[in-house]
């Protein structure tokens, strides 16, 4: 596979994470990517940055060492309800729009709970991709998830770093084994994201790959080589 694209890494910005755009973007143009997705994470974060930095994107060029780059955010959903942590306007202007639940910022509830608020957001015409759903944060029904996905063309998300040993999160491989099953099984398009903090992770799928073999996913719904169906899948610039 040649990878073309990761859109889920992180800042500075995002207060625990350690590379510039600009090095970020290095790393990418020297991995051969085209696109480069930087979503910082939402104000709910302890140390991450308040809508200000969002409203003021546009500073940000298009393309940096040829890389296209998408800077926007990954909001979090804050509870049962599916309520995010960026309101509308902020998101309107993000070139990325994940949502994810965070466990310092979101407590669970039932499976059926946790499993509406994601749907809720899925249904959101303004956001892209469910970071992280199998990382075990909360218990969720990815059978509902994935036939949600296959009718409001959300992607979800297969992670890399929360499938890390050092991130300790002893249900991700389990759970992402489940996920990856029924998107086979239903031929779900996933997006691979490396959530790197740091500028040499990015792109970075190691512990993806091996998952990879193990489940015998096809290379087709995978969508890190496909650029042009990463474009069309985005909801904006949908037809
Ligand atoms: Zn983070
Ligand atoms: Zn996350």
């Amino acid at each position: 596979m040649k990878v073309a694209l990761d859109v889920h890494t992180h800042t500075i910005v995002s207060g625990h994470a350690y590379s510039t755009i600009q090095e970020m973007a290095k790393a990418a143009a020297e991995k051969g990517l085209q696109i480069l997705g930087m979503a910082e994470h939402g104000p709910t974060i302890k140390g991450a940055c308040d809508a200000a930095y969002f409203n003021n994107l546009s500073v940000i060029p298009e393309e940096i060492y040829g890389v296209k780059i998408l800077v926007g955010a990954e909001i979090n959903i804050l509870d049962t309800y599916g309520s995010l942590d960026l309101s509308e306007k902020s998101i309107r202007k993000l070139k990325i729009r994940i949502a994810g639940i965070h466990h310092s910022c979101y407590r669970p509830g039932t499976v059926e709970e946790n499993t509406d608020a994601v749907i809720g957001v899925m249904k959101n015409p303004l956001i892209d991709i469910i970071s992280h759903p199998a990382d075990g944060t909360a218990d969720l029904d990815y059978e509902r998830l994935v036939q949600t996905a296959k009718e409001t063309r959300a992607m979800l998300e297969i992670n890399n770093s929360s499938l890390s040993p050092s991130r300790g999160k002893e249900k991700a491989w389990e759970c992402h084994k489940q996920l990856l099953t029924l998107c086979k099984k239903y031929e779900l398009m996933v997006i691979m994201g490396s959530d790197a903090h740091i500028s040499f992770d990015v792109a970075r799928y190691d512990h993806i790959y091996r998952l990879l073999q193990e489940v015998e996913f096809p290379e087709a719904l995978i969508i890190n080589d496909k650029p042009d169906l990463f474009w069309q899948r985005l909801k904006r610039n949908e037809k």
